[in-house]
């Protein structure tokens, strides 16, 4: 079984549909209200236990029902949370506000994430007994960076998602073995919107990249050999949260499992298939059978 250790974050999407957004000082009635399990850390989690990994989930949830209900979704799909800690104060949390046209507006507390900072022994020896490790940019990045380090120091593969989008400094960089952005990203990141053109400059700081482009499929490009671009399976998307973290988390344990490269790509992207075929974000991700069948 492949060993996944993810260290990143855990929020309660508060999720409100409405026909129209308010404007600044309006009050609207919406439709629904939807509480729905989140954070980028704990859906790769969700993802690469349910694609059959072995993984540990380090990160913070608070001492509120959030906390709780989260700490028991990731049980739910069989990821390990000894090394999730519970924070004094609120879980972090992200409100959103969705309308009629399916766009939406965001805004995320970090609240018991925020608490995350440095790494304990317990971390470290979690990420040493892994076969990778799974970032994202949703902890305190001194928390990241030391992950980073110290998987590194130990011999164990990383994988990081540019999640929300920032500068990335050349301690963190240094650490990464796999680099996973999506189209937006890539362009942040690099000033490119042409992907190959955005691979070609992220593979300066990182000896592999995946460039994840929506139904257009992935990029595939690293220093030692030609880029490969993969289509994504053509299906009828419904919901496209969680298909980044389906792809990356899917990834994961396809490449843990020694798959060659085009093969685990194929796989994460059944998978991300499937997960869009359905509303919801690690409700709608898949298990092994299912990407199998698929
Ligand atoms: P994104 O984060 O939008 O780039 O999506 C991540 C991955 O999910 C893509 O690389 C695809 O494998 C998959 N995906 C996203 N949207 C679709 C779609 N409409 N149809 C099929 N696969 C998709």
């Amino acid at each position: 079984m492949t060993g996944i250790a993810v260290l990143g974050s855990t929020n309660m999407d508060l999720v409100a549909y409405v026909a129209r957004a308010p404007a600044r000082g309006e009050t609207v009635t919406g439709r629904e209200f939807r509480t729905v399990p989140g954070g980028k850390g704990a859906n790769q989690a969700v993802a690469a236990a349910r694609a059959g990994g072995e993984v540990v989930m380090i990160g913070a949830v608070g001492d509120d029902v959030y906390g709780a209900a989260l700490r028991a979704e990731l049980e739910h799909s069989g990821v390990f949370t000894d090394l999730l800690h519970t924070a004094e104060g609120p879980s972090g949390t992200a409100h959103i506000v969705v309308d009629d046209e399916g766009g939406n507006a965001i805004v995320v507390i970090p609240g018991a994430n925020s608490t995350m900072t440095a790494l304990g022994s317990g971390e470290t020896a979690a990420i040493g007994a892994a076969d990778l490790l799974l970032l994202q940019l949703e902890l305190p990045l001194s928390a990241v960076v030391e992950g980073a380090r110290s998987a590194r120091a130990q011999g164990v593969r990383t994988i990081l998602t540019p999640s929300p989008v920032q500068l990335l400094p050349d301690e963190l960089l240094d650490c990464v073995d796999l680099l996973i952005p999506n189209e937006h990203e890539a362009a942040a990141l690099t000033g490119l919107s042409e992907p190959q053109a955005a691979a070609a400059v992220l593979l300066r700081h990182v000896p592999a990249v995946v460039i994840t482009l929506g139904a257009k499929g992935c990029l595939y490009a690293a220093r030692d050999g030609a880029p490969l671009h993969l289509p994504a399976p053509a299906v009828t998307a419904v919901d496209t949260t969680g298909a980044g973290d389906t792809f990356v988390g899917t990834l994961a344990v396809a490449l843990g499992e020694g798959r060659p490269v085009p093969e685990a790509l194929a796989w994460a992207s059944s998978a991300a298939a499937l997960c869009v075929q359905k509303p919801g974000a690690s409700t709608s991700m898949p298990y092994r059978s299912e990407i199998d069948a698929a």
